[in-house]
């Protein structure tokens, strides 16, 4: 009698997710070692660093979207489309919602997927620390719906001010007020792109906003925009950013989002036509009430240096939804950051892990490596320090540190696709940047 295959499930195709069901596809499921599925809530890929261009209209999120269904037949895995929403430990399954159409009808029912390893890697969304009004009034950048929400909605402030433009109307529907709570590296790589948008927009016409009557303020309740950077870059970015015209507002919490803009602690109103979210992050919160499973104050799944939870050696967690902190050589904890390169590095642990185990070895442990941080400034600079054996801690500015910026793009791609159409998908970029316009304009 044959025996049944060890099967791996794998929640969350995102940054690390789809890396890993990739990786183990290639190694473990194309040679029959174990059956390897991918569940996603979403039907195609898109990985979120880009989701400040996509909400500029920078980038066009068709362009860049992959469909799961596609890779996992490249790459001998199985898609399940589906929204995981519980966990039986003891009968080791998992429950789907039921998927519905847009009006509510159902296309396929709840369905249960039984596993053998699994792993968790469904990512995080900003927190807004239920601040009143901040779910009904702001807009959030967590998917790629939602960046696409914002792209729309800026692009409607400009067709009505555009309309409105040869006729005696008030001076306040030529002017455009742009919140964006939270000065992490995406509240401000958005805030410049959306500060490159407005010159854009205008040199495509839209003229009725002038660029200098775009007023973006970025509202940070700590004493500096990017808190987890060095200072030096913080400092160097702040600058860019006040060049740009770009209002920092630090030491400052948002009490209260209303229609018209936001109130602070301080007592103070910022008069606002777009609030956007970008403050903080959680795991999702059905993580909370999974099995029973250890989670931490933002839901997320403590997880041991081998990144299987706590409770239980059957279930990983990795990339934003997993809490891991690990010693460093000095004898000193680290908090692994939200970050894609931490998902990535994990992804790439996981897979020798559990292909080690296929075998019959032991789960490895994970080393975090922080190669630096990089922001863009949209098409203006990119600032950040890189981190390595041979540079040591060394800030880079300007063109070199975009290039690094978008090798991390550019790692994803390999990881998902091999460095052949990689290349291509290079080329095929720099050709199609040449023949659409500098932002998307619909
Ligand atoms: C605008 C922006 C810019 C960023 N820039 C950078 C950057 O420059 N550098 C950097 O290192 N990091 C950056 N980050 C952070 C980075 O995107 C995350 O750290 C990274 O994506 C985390 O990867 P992940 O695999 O944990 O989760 P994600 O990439 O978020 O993927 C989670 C996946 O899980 C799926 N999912 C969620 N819930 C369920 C469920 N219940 N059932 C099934 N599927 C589910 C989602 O559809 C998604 O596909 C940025 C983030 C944002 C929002």
């Amino acid at each position: 009698m044959s025996q049944q295959l060890r099967r791996i499930v794998v929640v969350g195709g995102g940054a690390g997710g789809l890396e890993l069901a990739t990786s183990l596809g290639k190694k473990l499921g194309k040679q029959q070692r174990a059956e390897i599925t991918l569940v996603d809530a979403q039907r195609t890929h898109f990985w979120k660093p880009l989701l400040h261009e996509v909400a500029a209209g920078s980038l066009n999120a068709f362009e860049d979207e992959l469909s799961y269904l596609a890779q996992a037949k490249w790459n001998h895995f199985h898609f399940l489309p589906g929204r995981m929403c519980g966990l039986d430990r003891e009968k080791k399954v998992i429950t789907l919602e039921p998927i519905s159409d847009e009006k509510g009808l159902e296309v396929v029912p709840a369905r249960e997927l039984e596993y053998d390893d699994l792993v968790m890697s469904v990512g995080s969304t900003a927190n807004d620390f239920n601040t009143p009004g901040a779910k009904e009034h702001c807009l959030f950048l967590d998917s790629r719906s939602e960046a696409e929400k914002i792209h729309t909605t800026l692009l409607n402030h400009y067709l009505h001010a555009q309309s409105a433009k040869n006729q005696p109307i008030e001076e306040e529907s030529q002017e455009l007020n742009i919140s964006v709570i939270g000065a992490g590296a995406t509240g401000v790589e958005l805030s410049a792109e959306l500060h490159n948008a407005a010159i854009e927009l205008a040199r495509y016409g839209l003229d009725a906003i002038k660029p200098n009557k775009v007023n973006i303020t970025i509202i940070e309740g700590g004493e500096r925009i990017l808190p987890a950077l060095p200072l030096r870059i913080t400092s160097a970015v702040h600058k860019q950013l006040t060049e740009l015209g770009i209002t920092i507002r630090t030491n400052l919490r948002v009490s209260e989002i209303t229609e018209d803009g936001l109130k602070t602690a301080d007592g103070s109103f910022i008069a606002s036509d777009l609030c956007i979210w970008a403050a903080g992050i959680k795991a999702p919160e059905f993580l909370k009430e999974l099995s029973g499973l250890e989670t931490n104050r933002i839901n997320q799944l403590v997880v041991k240096p081998t990144l299987q939870v706590t409770l239980d050696d059957h279930i990983y967690a990795l990339g934003d939804c997993a809490s891991c902190t690990l010693e460093d050589r000095k004898g000193q904890s680290i908090t692994i950051p939200p970050r894609a390169q931490a998902a990535h590095q994990q992804a790439e642990l996981l897979t020798k892990s559990l292909c080690a185990q296929a075998m019959g070895g032991e789960a490895m442990s994970f080393t975090y490596k922080d190669y630096g941080s990089l922001i863009s400034l949209s098409r203006f600079t990119a600032i950040g320090n890189l981190m390595g054996a041979v540079t040591g801690d060394m800030m880079v500015e300007g063109a070199l540190a975009k290039l690094f910026y978008i090798s991390l793009y550019r790692m994803h791609q390999v990881a998902l696709f091999g460095r052949t159409k990689t290349a291509a998908l290079v080329l095929k970029d720099f050709i199609s940047k040449t023949t659409r316009p500098h932002l998307k304009l619909h």
